[in-house]
């Protein structure tokens, strides 16, 4: 609970005015699993959803050690040099495997953090990645109305938290290290599918060569893939913390890739279609919330689970009887 109760109003009323304080308040609220507190988040998103989403959503990931909080660090100072207001949401999904953080356990954006333009937040830490994901979506939103013009959300490459994330931005950007070897940095032809643009990271010193070499067998390898539904191919750069390199040509190319898509209408459709699926998945995850709250339907659902272990029952059927039981309990309500 948050320690001044401010009203629904007030809250809003923070957020349009770019309250960084409120928004951290809100941000809290959003991500409260208290039940009062979900109803108060709910129906501020409401009060705020026509101020958003005139951000550029960009998403951006890579394994451990690539160096994505360094580019992140170089790209947001420059995304703020162009006199805008850049928020930094990252998910870390190895809180949810083994309670520890891959992100969480050093400093990370330094400078960054200090900047008054800069707004930097982990998502709180949740049961499911499902669940994070939505919330992460929410607290973006709460920062578009804030006024930030470029939102960046972050995670580990390590493969769960991809596709939740491609499906709230506009832009996926993969961090990649040169001759690391695809398998070593767990990166998945799926993934490399999902790239709308490819970074080979620490391209200086010794690396300088390789990192050259990387760069053309990967855009090689996006000419090779289908046409994307965008009409965009892939572009692959090299950057280096280092020189500095790359970090301006990363942000003209997300500038090009927007400016065609808004002239193609995939932009739009884009974020229509992203709508819908959220839809979709927030309704899933209320199906499961209510299923859970019929104690009579546990001890079935383990009653069913026997029965199709020891082959008594078949998969379907026993899918089929939950539903029916589940009608029955909320008849039964
Ligand atoms: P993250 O785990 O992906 O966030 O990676 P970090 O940003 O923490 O970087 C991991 C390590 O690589 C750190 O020791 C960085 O100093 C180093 N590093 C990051 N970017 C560069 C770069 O462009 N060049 C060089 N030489 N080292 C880098």
């Amino acid at each position: 609970s948050l320690k001044s109760k401010l009203t629904i109003d007030q809250l809003a009323a923070g957020i349009l005015q770019g309250d960084r304080v409120i928004l951290g308040q809100a941000i809290t609220l959003i991500e409260s699993t208290r039940a009062a507190d979900q109803i108060t988040g709910a129906a501020l998103l409401e009060r705020i959803i026509s101020k958003t989403g005139h951000a550029i959503r960009i998403g951006i990931t890579g394994v451990p050690g690539v160096g994505k909080s360094t580019f992140i660090e170089a790209f947001g100072k420059h995304i703020i040099s162009q006199e805008k207001k850049l928020a930094v949401l990252t998910i870390d999904p190895s809180s949810q495997l083994t309670k520890g953080s891959i992100l969480g356990d050093k400093t990370r954006m330094e400078e960054l953090s200090k900047n008054p333009n800069a707004f930097i937040r982990p998502t709180a830490s949740g049961n499911t990645l499902g669940g994070v994901a939505h919330k992460t979506r929410e607290v973006m939103l709460l920062c578009e109305a804030a006024g930030y013009d470029v939102i960046i959300v972050e995670t580990v490459g390590v493969g769960q938290s991809e596709v939740s994330v491609k499906n709230m931005v506009d832009f996926f950007l993969l961090l990649m290290l040169a001759g690391a070897g695809d398998e070593l940095q767990g990166i998945k032809k799926g993934i490399m599918e999902m790239a709308d643009g490819l970074v080979i990271t620490k391209a200086d010193g010794d690396n300088t060569k390789k990192a050259t070499e990387a760069m053309a067998e990967y855009q090689h390898a996006f000419h090779l893939f289908a046409a994307a539904e965008s009409g965009w191919t892939p572009r692959v750069l090299t950057s280096s913390a280092v020189t500095g390199e790359g970090i301006e040509e990363t942000w003209k190319m997300i500038l090009i890739y927007r400016d065609q898509t808004m002239a193609s209408g995939f932009f739009d459709a884009n974020r229509s279609q992203q709508n819908i699926a959220w839809f979709q998945e927030y309704f899933d995850q209320l199906l499961k919330d209510d299923l859970q709250k019929f104690d009579s339907l546990q001890s079935i659902n383990k009653e069913l689970i026997k029965s199709v272990g020891n082959r008594t029952l078949s998969s379907r059927q026993a899918a089929l009887q939950y539903l029916a039981a589940y009608h029955e309990a909320i008849r039964n309500k």
